[in-house]
């Protein structure tokens, strides 16, 4: 399975951005407010200048407390982001976040954003691809 597929079988394909600037209580306020477990930051919605994902807010609040809810998402985001392409395949995605440990990435077009999928996508579309493998084999050895 491409992450093309992937992206085409998401409910909602807006990727949430928040621009430099925003404060880490703004960036809590919207993961919570969506549900979501990561925001990209870019000043434009295409170019990716990091990511801010709960743990990154988590780990700092555990570091210094909630005096870092004041500070921008730039001095805690990560800015040495790993991404893909919508022509690779799911399970090549399931590795680099594996490897990373990272739970999201931002499908990339050269150096714009074309969209997010997280390990809950990735994993979703290859259960549902498992199955449809499953019923064709069984189809097959029930044919014969
Ligand atoms: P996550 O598991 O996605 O919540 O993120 C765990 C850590 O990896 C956090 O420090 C994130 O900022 C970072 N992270 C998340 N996604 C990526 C990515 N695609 N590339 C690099 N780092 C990431």
């Amino acid at each position: 399975m491409l992450v093309s597929q992937i992206l085409k079988s998401k409910s909602d394909d807006t990727v949430v951005t928040v621009v430099p600037g925003t404060t880490v209580a703004q960036t809590a306020e919207i993961l919570s407010t969506r549900r979501i477990g990561a925001v990209i930051v870019s000043p434009d919605g295409k170019r990716v200048s990091g990511i801010v994902s709960e743990r990154d807010i988590v780990r700092e609040i555990g570091r210094r407390g909630i005096t870092c809810m004041a500070d921008t998402v730039d001095s805690i985001m990560t800015s040495n982001i790993v991404g893909c392409r919508s022509e690779e395949q799911a399970n090549d995605v399931l590795q680099k976040m594996t490897d990373g440990r990272f739970r999201h990435m931002p499908v990339m077009d050269g150096n714009q954003m074309i969209g997010f999928i997280s390990i809950g996508d990735v994993v979703k579309a290859r259960l549902t691809e498992l199955a449809m493998e499953k019923d064709a084999l069984e189809g097959m050895i029930k044919g014969f």
